[in-house]
This record gives structure tokens, sequence and C-alpha cells, in this order.
């Protein structure tokens, strides 16, 4: 059924919008020494919709997703133009699924390929087989740590968006964020679901 090997081309991260989350940005600060102010966004929820449960975050002028800055030619602004991920060992967990997805089927994490990336994605290739034993292993491992951080990531947004006192810019929302990624990295250590 698949075969597949990153060519690191880059096409997928000139395609899409890249979601993150408050870990996700704290790994960028951490692993990367990055300003989350220079590399992530808020966008605009009614011109970028999400195709997840995640709930859109309340600001004074509106409604966004949190997202990787996106550049001009509309390519992520960790693209480096030889295709590369200038942040690949500590990217956002959403990049590191591609080309496959997950979901949960009566309680079990399955790996699937993730139609949208057939005949786009250069390194996915299908054969008869099924997809390997060490991809469905390690991208199974992953998905328990991404439910957990997005349930997490959830609570942070509607505690924001249910508080009424402060301000909502989007500074604030960042040190909101910042402050917030703290304590859950702390409490994902404790339970074995950290990752870089
Ligand atoms: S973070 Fe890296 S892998 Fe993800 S879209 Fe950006 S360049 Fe691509």
């Amino acid at each position: 059924m698949v075969k597949f090997r990153c060519l690191q081309r880059g096409y997928c991260c000139r395609r899409y919008w890249i979601p993150v989350t408050h870990l996700d940005i704290l790994r960028l600060v951490l692993y990367g020494c990055y300003n989350p102010r220079d590399v992530v966004e808020p966008l605009e929820a009614s011109v970028y919709p999400s195709t997840t449960d995640i709930p859109a975050i309340r600001l004074s002028d509106g409604e966004y997703y949190i997202a990787l800055k996106i550049e001009r030619d509309g390519s992520c602004v960790f693209l480096n133009r030889d295709g590369k991920c200038k942040v690949h060992e500590f990217k956002p967990l959403v990049c590191r699924f591609y080309p496959f997805i997950y979901v949960v089927r009566n309680g079990d994490i399955v790996i699937e390929v993730n139609t949208a990336a057939l005949g786009e994605c250069p390194g996915l290739v299908l054969d008869d087989k099924p997809i390997p034993q060490h991809i469905v292993k390690e991208l199974q491992k992953l998905a328990k740590v991404r439910i957990e951080e997005l349930r997490l990531w959830r609570e942070l947004i509607n505690e924001w968006n249910n508080s009424v006192a402060g301000s909502r810019s989007f500074e604030d929302f960042m040190k909101f964020v910042i402050k917030r990624a703290w304590a859950d990295y702390t409490y994902l250590k404790e339970r074995g679901l950290l990752v870089k």
C-alpha cells in the first residue's frame, strides 16, 4: 500500500497554514531560541477556517487561530530556500504526521495515509504493502502526545475566551500562552509525554 521517504522538497510547507499549540510554541522558544512574535501570528478565523474542533481565540478585534507565520509567497516562515525545514528536530507536531494522519477508532489509534497528500507529496508511493510498522509505531506514539497537547490547548483557549478581565491583545494572549506552556510542559513530563 505505501512507501514513504521525506524528500524535503517543501511542497507541503508552501501549501498549508500550520496551526500551533502553546507546546509547539514553547518548543520553538526552548530549542530554537525564537521569539514567538517573530514566528507565529494570529490568522483570522473567517479567512482560515479550521478543520479541527479547536476553538478560535477571541481577541479585541475578532476571532483568530494561532499559526506559523506565512511568508508573502505563501511558504512557511521556517522553510529554507533548499526546501528543508529550519526547525526539523522540533517542528510543530502537526507537521510530523504528514503525509499520514491518525484517527481514533474504538479507542485505538489508527494511522492512515492523508488522502490530501496523494499526488501532492513526492515522497509518498503507493504499492501493495501496508504502511511500514516503524512508521505506524512512531506515529501512534506521537499521536498520544498530540491528543493530550490538543486537550490542554483547548482548555487554555476556553479559559482565555471565558475570562472577562484584562486586555485581549495578541501580545497579552502570547504572555498567557507561554506561562501556561511551562506549567503544561511539567505536567507532560511527569506523564512521560514530552517530545522535543
Ligand atoms: S515547520 Fe517545517 S515542516 Fe512544518 S510547514 Fe514549516 S518548514 Fe514545513
